[in-house]
């Protein structure tokens, strides 16, 4: 299926690995010229390399910076001619008891899960709007639907984020000009935040590393952790042409976790 956002331009935030470095993987492959961002220099200009191989015919721009900063904001937005496709996403905060939470850890918190993509959004979505394309996708969790209770930062910044793009997606001005606003959910994929996690839970429970990856895998229907690429997958068909119905919306990708019925 082609995609039909070819010469398109995103701007795919904190992808020099993981899920971001997945959707920035599949819309480069898409025919996308891509902006990615990411603290680290050294990874991100590696996964530049790689995404210029993968489709010598886009353009890749590599920015370095602190994306939940505003001046890590400017230059990302700077880069580009123009946003087309604006993927937003950010580390996720540290796990914790919340009573030892400061008020500067929640600001923290709400600056990178929350604010940030507020911002880029309201940087680029009028501009998407005149154009009449606009795609943007929400990089969130799936504690937004289940919440994990040591991840509390992350449940309240991103529900915070969830709950304002409920609003917006369905503006007039927004949905009728062919700009959606989707967030997609991730169970368990197989990155270094998830290896982080689990190196937390691991010490906390007394556990061994593996014992502790064992166990979350367990409890996942498919048996596995989702992959990076088929999480790009999903946000590059989200991102798509073809997609243009589709807004407003919160996509679990889980391997089956969540044991609802919607
Ligand atoms: P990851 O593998 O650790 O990758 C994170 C990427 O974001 C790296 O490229 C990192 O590069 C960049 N980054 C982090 N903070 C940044 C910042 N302030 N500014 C710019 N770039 C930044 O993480 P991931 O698994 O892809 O997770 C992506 C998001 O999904 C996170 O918010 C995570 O909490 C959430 N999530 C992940 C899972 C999972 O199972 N993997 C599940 C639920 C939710 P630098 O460190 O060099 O900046």
């Amino acid at each position: 299926m082609n995609l039909d956002i070819q010469d398109r331009w995103a701007l795919v935030c904190a992808a020099s690995k993981g899920l971001g470095k997945g959707c920035a993987t599949a819309l480069v492959r898409e025919g996308v010229n891509v902006v990615i961002t990411a603290r680290g220099r050294e990874a991100l200009d590696a996964t530049a390399s790689e995404l210029q191989q993968i489709n010598p015919r886009v353009k890749v721009l590599a920015v370095a910076g602190d994306i939940t900063t505003r001046e890590g904001r400017e230059q990302a937005l700077l880069a580009a001619p123009r946003i087309d496709i604006l993927v937003n996403n950010a580390g996720g905060p540290p796990p914790g008891d919340f009573r030892s939470w400061s008020r500067d850890d929640w600001i923290a918190a709400l600056d990178a899960n929350m604010l940030t993509a507020i911002e880029l959004i309201k940087a680029t979505v009028d501009g998407m709007s005149e154009r009449r394309f606009g795609r943007i996708v929400n990089i969130t969790s799936g504690a937004v639907k289940a919440p994990i209770d040591v991840l509390g930062l992350s449940n309240g910044a991103r529900s915070g984020l969830t709950g304002f793009i409920a609003g917006i997606a369905r503006q007039k001005r927004i949905a009728e000009r062919n700009v959606t606003i989707n967030n997609i959910l991730p169970g368990l994929f197989e990155t270094d935040r998830l290896r982080q996690s689990t190196d937390a839970a691991a010490k906390a429970q007394g556990k061994s590393f593996d014992e502790a990856l064992e166990a979350k895998r367990a409890a996942i229907p498919a048996g596995r952790f989702g992959t990076a690429e088929e999480f790009g997958a999903l946000c590059a068909f989200v991102c798509s042409a073809h997609a243009g119905y589709l807004t407003g919306q919160n996509l679990l990708l889980d391997g089956g976790a969540f044991p609802g019925t919607m």
